[in-house]
């Protein structure tokens, strides 16, 4: 039977959640667990994906197609759980289930509520990840405690130990202890309220995991553990880390969360294996090379809007040994701006995806300097289309070629509306999601990265290059270098004569690790180091 790892925050929103819950599932999966990994979100939207990046940071996309929550791209990224629909419900999702029930007559003339009803389909989602061969499933919960909408996910979760008995649930809760620079001194009295709250609703905690920028101290630690009600060895310092998210399991181990987990849980837990992980780390921390790649996007000033690529790009430093730095340019500012002015100097340019209008103009100019420049380029969905208007109106003379999307009655359509989409009127899960599988040609640039022509990735999207100016393209130079097995969609544009041009209609910063950096980012870190260098006059 599957144990129950619950994890909530208090006091205050991004705390790292997301990343202390992925790091607990690394650690337990390095010692021989089997884990899976889930989000709660309580908020009304069905998912993420009708929601603006600056309202929610990026969408993480999975292989079934769902559109989630950014910290489903922790989980991937630290663990090996799969993912699917059944790993973020928000409240939407679970009314949404509930309201179809009973408009199907299923709760047989029930007045339906809150409790049982939507606390129960709660506690399904929840045991929907359970199963014979998972030791834990690890569910976070969004939001902090408090807040008005976050209540029937906590009740929910308060029932599961009378459901699966309370010696295999695990409260976990999350708290900052500030330090107030007025009083010289950390204050662990909104952690004590925050555990007070949770403690009205029904649910003690059994860890805390405390977030500082300083040690909290064995008489802090003596204070937090007596008026939580929890053990002292049970209050869990976790330390800012300054330098890399990939650095928050170290701490939690040295911590002795692990082992707290494993023997409050009475997991059969094996020693812990960390050596990858820590070695990945030790290249993280000394690289020998240093690039800078421009990202040129419409959500930059948005921490969050492009977290998988940024992350995507430091794992494949990590395989180069080379720290990249991301120069993040507003796509606007290259509508009004010398290109040069902005881009001279770096050693790649990554135009992302993205959606309407605004920055298209700035986005096309950046493809242009790297194009013109050779400089190594990564186009990823929006950052696609927008190399093939730029190629069409500047090499091909097509003035004014655009997408539909932006100017519906083009001359020039090389990117249109995908024939599946043209009756699709509603927004909510309707793009082209998930993972497709793609045919490279044998002698692509891509190919070469991957080491394979067949491979599958990530998509959303509504539009797609226009096939009917293919043959036009590829005699200009710009090859279709991957499309859909039966050829007619255009998943991937190279430039022949560029020393690294590569444009993809899918997403592969979502398949990124670590551990295993993804094949064209490495490729196109790879070829951004080979330009640095080649600049700086040392033989390559
Ligand atoms: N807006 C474009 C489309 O729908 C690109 C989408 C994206 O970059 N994810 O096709």
């Amino acid at each position: 039977m599957s144990k129950h790892i619950f994890v909530t925050g208090g006091v205050v929103s991004s705390l790292g959640k997301g990343l202390t819950s992925a790091s607990i599932g690394l650690l337990l999966e390095r010692r021989g667990l089997t884990v899976r990994m889930q989000k709660l979100d309580p908020y009304i939207n069905v998912d993420p994906g009708t929601m603006n990046p600056y309202e929610h940071g990026e969408v993480y996309v999975l292989d079934d197609g769902s559109e989630t929550d950014l910290d489903l791209g922790h989980y991937e990224r630290f663990t090996n759980s799969p993912l699917s629909k059944h790993s973020n419900y928000t409240t939407g999702k679970i009314y949404l289930s509930v309201i179809s029930k009973e408009r199907e007559g299923q709760y047989l003339g029930k007045t339906v509520q809150v409790v049982p009803h939507i606390t129960d389909e709660i506690k399904a989602a929840i045991r929907s990840l359970a199963a014979d061969d998972v030791d834990v499933v690890i569910t976070e919960l969004g939001g902090t405690v408090g807040d008005i909408e976050g209540l029937p996910f906590l009740e929910a979760i308060r029932q599961m130990p009378m459901d699966v008995g309370r010696e295999n649930c695990l409260f976990i809760h999350l708290t900052l202890v500030p330090y107030l620079k007025a009083a010289g001194a950390l204050k662990t009295k909104p952690t004590q309220h925050s555990v007070g709250q949770l403690r009205q609703i029904g649910i003690q905690p059994d860890i805390l995991v405390v977030r500082t920028e300083r040690p909290l101290g064995a008489e802090n630690i003596a204070k937090i553990a007596l008026f939580c009600n929890v053990e002292r060895r049970a209050v869990i310092e976790e330390m800012d880390k300054s330098f890399s998210i990939y650095e928050v399991p170290e701490g939690l181990v040295e911590r002795g969360l692990d082992q707290l987990i494993v023997d409050k849980l009475g997991l059969r837990a094996g020693p812990l294996m960390l050596d990858d992980w820590r070695n990945m780390l030790r290249e993280l921390r000394n690289p020998q090379h240093e690039v800078t790649i421009a990202v040129v996007g419409k959500y930059i000033e948005h921490r969050d809007a492009y977290k998988s690529i940024y992350e995507a790009l430091t794992h494949a430093g990590i395989a180069h040994s080379t720290r990249v730095v991301t120069k993040r340019i507003e796509a606007e500012r290259l509508d009004r701006e010398d290109p040069e002015l902005l881009l001279k100097g770096v050693d790649g340019v990554l135009v992302p995806g993205g959606f309407g209008m605004r920055g298209i103009e700035g986005k096309i100019q950046a493809v242009r300097y790297a194009r013109e420049c050779e400089i190594p380029f990564l186009g990823i969905c929006l950052g696609m289309q927008c190399a093939v208007i730029e190629f069409a109106r500047n090499v091909l003379g097509l003035a004014d070629a655009n997408s539909t999307e932006f100017v519906s009655d083009t001359e020039h359509p090389v990117i249109c509306l995908l024939e599946e989409q043209k009756n699709v009127t509603a927004k909510g899960a309707t793009m082209r999601l998930g993972a497709q599988p793609c045919v490279l040609r044998e002698d692509s640039t891509a190919a070469a990265c991957y080491g394979t022509t067949q491979i599958s990735e990530r998509h959303r999207h509504r539009y797609e290059f226009n096939n009917e100016y293919r043959q036009l393209f590829e005699q200009a130079g710009m090859i279709a270098a991957g499309t859909s097995p039966d050829g007619s969609l255009v998943e991937c544009v190279e430039l022949s004569g560029h020393p690294w041009f590569v444009a993809v209609q899918f997403h592969p910063e979502f398949k990124s690790k670590p551990l295993s950096p993804h094949p064209l980012f490495k490729g196109f870190v790879g070829a951004a180091l080979h330009h640095r260098l080649q600049r700086a006059g040392v033989s390559v």
